[in-house]
């Protein structure tokens, strides 16, 4: 018989997770209890494996489970890099087939009060990347919050010396959403009414 600590201790790990109270967490604990028991163990093995089989891709920073990723590893993408907040960020743009070239992962925003400053974001990466890759267009999607617009304006700073085209997502999203949640859509119109920055 399971003792009551296994199940507090599965129904405490659960509830970390974003999105899951302390009663939803409970009933995934049972739900796995109720179910085949090689379930938990395929469960188990994948979350095992998690980290050795998924890493950061080296170029654009995104996860995957070869390096380079296959979106910076396929020369047909366009020379054209979309700037997102954080790796989730690229699948949900991938998802809308709207966009064609490549990516590139900040790892965060500038939001100094929280102890994100420039320095702590693959800004770096970034301007290397536009010169050595010879990139026409640099897409800011950051998330339209305070510290998107923030670090929209950094990164507009910093990437002038190069030349390049900076255009920002277009208005579409709603204000203080989150790219996550855009319907494809609207995520498809804020590509094509981008603005030029
Ligand atoms: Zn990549």
């Amino acid at each position: 018989m399971v003792s009551l600590n296994a199940i507090d201790r599965l129904q405490g790990l659960f509830s970390k997770l974003p999105g899951l109270g302390k009663k939803s967490a409970g009933r995934l604990v049972y739900h796995i209890l109720d179910a085949d028991p090689s379930y938990a163990r395929a469960l188990g093995e994948e979350l095992l494996a998690f980290h050795r089989a998924i890493k950061r891709c080296s170029r654009c920073g995104s996860y995957t489970e070869q390096d380079p990723c296959p979106i910076c590893a396929d020369p047909a993408r366009e020379p054209v890099i979309c700037v997102v907040e954080r790796a989730q960020d690229v699948r949900v743009i991938e998802e809308s087939r709207e966009f064609r070239g490549r990516f590139h992962v900040l790892g965060g925003v500038i939001a100094p009060l929280e102890g994100v400053n420039p320095e702590n974001l693959r800004i770096e990466e970034l301007l290397a990347r536009v010169r050595r890759e010879g990139i026409s267009e640099v897409i800011l999607a950051m998330n339209p919050t305070v510290e998107g617009d923030t670090t929209a304006l950094y990164l507009r700073k910093v990437l002038r010396d190069t030349g390049v085209e900076i255009t920002r997502l277009a208005s579409g999203l709603p204000v203080g959403g989150d790219l996550e949640y855009a319907d494809r859509l609207t995520l498809s119109r804020s590509f094509r009414g981008r603005v030029r920055l």
